[in-house]
């Protein structure tokens, strides 16, 4: 049997309309950061790895300036991935795998604390991370850890209970997971859903790499959720979030 905590991972402040392009700058909207623990018996498992701790003490330095400046980081201390294994009496060295939706800051920051662990990633996204120009920052990602490229649907454990699930279009090859624990099902969906008004009204954030693609991932999405009652854990969604229970609580 699985058990599946979520960390939190701190929060991010920004303009409403990132989020949002219908809506008319100056609004200030305030997006939870997560990382989920899974326990397999055949090893532990994180999905995502948040904000980078150095972050905190010097937004522009370690994020730089452009992001620094969108993004204002509102995390408490502990509301870290390695401080909240650390909650649950773990570290690092005993995470088997990373998974990592994609390469954006606030999902793959704290990789480098992870140098035991194999990182799942999709092909495609470290494909263009590795390219010469891309808007990745290497700091987040690039470090000397086992990356094991992926290509498409992957069963992580072999028995169906911990499934990546590719959902392209946010970035190039974003992908989300898939959790069976007895009767109850979950997505983490990451960006491929900031939030259930997304999902729900189907809106493209204004920075969509491939927005026919993200679209066509949303609807899959949302067909999981109506079709076989599958329950979405979006990205970014502070209501859904703060609901959760969260670790040390398990969620399941
Ligand atoms: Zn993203
Ligand atoms: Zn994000």
């Amino acid at each position: 049997m699985l058990r599946v905590y979520a960390l939190s991972c701190g929060s991010l402040e920004f303009d409403r309309s990132l989020f949002f392009p219908a809506e008319a700058p100056g609004t200030r909207f305030a997006a939870p950061v997560s990382s989920y623990l899974v326990v397999h018996p055949k090893g532990k498992l994180v999905f995502d790895t948040g904000i980078s701790c150095e972050a905190l003490a010097d937004p522009a330095g370690r994020l730089g300036k452009r992001v620094a400046s969108l993004f204002a980081i509102r995390s408490r201390a502990s509301e870290d991935v390695v401080s909240q294994l650390a909650g649950l009496g773990l570290k690092p060295d005993d995470i088997r795998y990373v998974v990592n939706s994609h390469f954006h800051f606030d999902h793959c920051g704290c990789n480098a604390s992870f140098a035991r662990a194999r990182f799942l990633v999709q092909r495609a996204e470290l494909a263009i991370a590795r390219a010469e120009r891309n808007r990745y920052n290497a700091k987040d990602w690039d470090h000397p850890l086992e990356y094991v490229e992926i290509n498409g649907e992957h069963d992580v454990f072999g028995d169906g209970s911990v499934v990546l699930l590719p959902t392209p279009g946010h970035t190039v090859g974003h992908q989300s997971l898939w959790i069976r624990a007895g009767d109850r099902q979950f997505v983490l969906t990451a960006d491929a859903c900031y939030t259930r008004e997304h999902l729900e009204k189907t809106i493209l954030p204004a920075n969509a790499y491939d927005p026919a693609q993200m679209s066509h991932s949303l609807v899959m999405l949302r067909g999981l959720e109506e079709r076989q009652g599958i329950q979405l854990l979006y990205g970014h969604d502070a209501e859904q979030w703060h609901a959760l229970p969260r670790a040390p609580q398990p969620l399941i």
